[in-house]
C-alpha cells in the first residue's frame, strides 16, 4: 500500500513560539520515517518560520489556503510562487471552513488547486456532505460535484500530485466521527470518480484522506480501510503528544 499521509490543520491556532516548539519536536520525533509524509499546516504569518525549522527535516509544511493568481491587485491574498519561494510543499485548498465563511466556490477550488499543480506545491483539496445534505441522500450528488470542479482542472501526469480529504461537515470539530464504513463508503465514490476519468491504475495513485475527529483512538480503525490513505486532523494535531499518537497509529 503507498505511504500514509497525516497532515496536522492548526486553523486559527498556535503563536509563533508555540508554532516553532511544536514543529521542532514533530520533526525530531518522525526523524527519517519511511512509512508516513507528516505534515503540518501553520496559520499564514508564521509559514515563513515554520519552513526555515522544517528544512532539511523529513517533515513537510502545509499553507491553509493560497489564491489561483500569481499576483496582482488582490489585497490580502498570497500566491502558490510565495508558497514555493518559502519552501511548502503542500497547500490545503477548498476546506469547508472556507467554504462557509469566506465563500470559496467550487470553481474557486479547482482554480487553486490547479494553480498549486503547476507551481510544484501538491494541493490537499477538500470536499465533503452537511448533515443535511448526507439526512437528504445527497452524499454522492454532492461529492460528484465537488470533486468534479477539481478533476475538471486536473491532467493524468497530475495525479501522483494531488490529495483529496473527504471531511464530512458534520464530523468537524464534534468529536462525532465517521464510522470507518461510512469513511470507506465516500472514499470509495471518489476512488470510483477518479478511476471513470483516468482509469483504476491511475485512481490507486490518488492519496484520499479522511478528516474529521481524528485521534489516536480511531486513526488505526480509520486507516485499515482500503481506500483511506491517511488523515487531515484539526483539534488532535495541536499538541505535539496527541498529534504524534495519530502518527505512530497510522502505520
Ligand atoms: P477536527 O479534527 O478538529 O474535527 O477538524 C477536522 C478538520 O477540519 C481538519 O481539516
Amino acid at each position: 500500500r503507498k505511504k500514509a499521509l497525516i497532515c496536522g490543520n492548526w486553523k486559527l491556532n498556535h503563536n509563533l513560539s508555540q508554532t516553532k516548539s511544536m514543529v521542532e519536536e514533530v520533526s525530531q520525533a518522525i526523524k527519517n520515517n519511511e512509512l508516513v509524509e507528516v505534515v503540518l499546516a501553520p496559520v499564514a504569518p508564521l509559514l515563513f518560520a515554520a519552513c526555515d525549522l522544517a528544512k532539511n527535516t523529513s517533515l513537510k509544511i502545509a499553507a491553509q489556503n493560497v489564491f489561483y493568481e500569481q499576483k496582482g491587485a488582490f489585497t490580502g491574498e498570497w500566491s502558490v510562487n510565495h508558497l514555493t519561494e518559502l519552501g511548502c510543499s503542500y497547500a490545503i485548498v477548498g476546506h469547508s471552513e472556507r467554504r462557509q465563511y469566506f465563500n470559496d466556490s467550487d470553481e474557486g477550488v479547482g482554480k487553486k488547486a490547479r494553480a498549486c499543480l503547476d507551481g510544484n506545491i501538491k494541493p490537499i483539496a477538500c470536499l465533503g456532505e452537511t448533515l443535511e445534505q448526507r439526512e437528504n441522500g445527497q452524499v454522492k450528488k454532492v461529492l460528484t460535484r465537488q470533486l468534479g470542479a477539481v478533476l475538471s482542472q486536473v491532467k493524468e501526469s497530475d495525479l501522483e500530485n494531488l490529495v483529496i480529504a473527504y471531511e464530512p461537515v458534520w464530523a468537524i470539530g464534534t468529536s462525532n466521527t465517521a464510522t470507518s464504513a461510512q469513511a470507506q463508503e465516500a472514499h470509495s465514490i471518489l476512488r470510483v470518480l477518479i478511476a471513470d476519468k483516468f482509469g483504476p491504475d491511475r485512481a490507486e495513485s490518488v492519496h484520499i484522506l479522511y478528516g474529521g475527529s481524528v485521534k489516536w483512538q480511531n486513526i488505526k480503525e480509520l486507516m485499515a480501510q482500503k481506500d483511506i490513505d491517511g488523515a487531515l486532523v484539526g483539534g488532535a494535531s495541536l499538541t505535539a503528544e496527541s498529534f504524534l499518537s495519530i502518527v505512530e497509529g497510522s502505520i
